[in-house]
């Protein structure tokens, strides 16, 4: 995806209040990060625990979605991303949970959906990052970053109504 600023990533978010798209944590290295083998751009708020975003690119625009990743179990178990399938054991795969944007996130509505604790779901993808065990697939990398992204779409989707 094309580098993103800090004022792109606070203007694109759709289910936050502009106060708090003004105040989250964006990371401050934004230099650095991998832009040409991301699909998305996720990151952890590192001073809260239950605070993840993710920002893509959709129909000539952005769309940045706040989360609220579930408490981790500790459990030793396998589970799966519903973007990029890569599994994951213990607390590699985290329920996140978006309110939805507008009026029906006033109303307390949210979206859900298992994503790779990290969001690093286009590293995974592309063998940069190492999950121990990737599915068995035999299907190309075009073709899996393309369902990741449609799948993020429809989420995406789910989340502005
Ligand atoms: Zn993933």
């Amino acid at each position: 995806m094309v580098p993103l600023t800090e004022p792109d990533i606070r203007a694109s978010f759709v289910n936050c209040t502009k106060g708090e798209a003004k105040r989250l944590a964006v990371p401050r290295d934004l230099d650095e990060a991998p832009w040409a083998d991301l699909d998305f751009f996720g990151w952890r708020d590192p001073a809260a625990d239950e605070r993840a975003y993710l920002v893509a690119e959709s129909g000539g625009g952005l769309v940045g979605v706040a989360l609220r990743a579930a408490p981790q179990t500790g459990r030793v178990r396998r589970s799966m991303c519903s973007l990029c399938l890569t599994t994951h054991t213990g607390d590699g795969v985290s329920l996140m949970t978006a309110r939805k944007a507008g009026r029906e996130g006033r109303q307390g509505n949210s979206v859900g959906a298992y994503l790779c604790t990290d969001l690093a779901c286009s590293l995974y993808l592309r063998g940069k990052k190492d999950a121990g065990r990737r599915l068995d697939e035999t299907i190309t990398l075009p073709e899996k970053i393309e369902r990741t992204t449609a799948s993020l779409a429809a989420f995406l989707d789910r989340v502005r109504g």
